[in-house]
């Protein structure tokens, strides 16, 4: 790994189109996207049905938020 290639490598705080935002790193300091861990069909299971939201409160409890 070469020093200096990953200039201002820090937090950058993401917002989601459903309006989410959470933090991650980045080189940037503002990212958009269009889904993320609470919106993803992956994470929803594709609908967004009461089972689902509990889906998604034991993912958030595992991972501490
Ligand atoms: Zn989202």
């Amino acid at each position: 790994m070469k020093e200096g290639i990953h200039p201002n490598y820090g937090e950058a705080t993401v917002t989601c189109g459903c309006g989410n935002t959470f933090k991650t790193g980045s080189v940037k300091s503002d990212l958009r996207v269009d889904v993320c861990s609470k919106c993803h069909p992956f994470f929803t299971g594709q609908q967004r049905t009461a089972q689902a939201r509990g889906r998604i409160e034991q993912f958030n409890k595992r991972y501490g938020k």
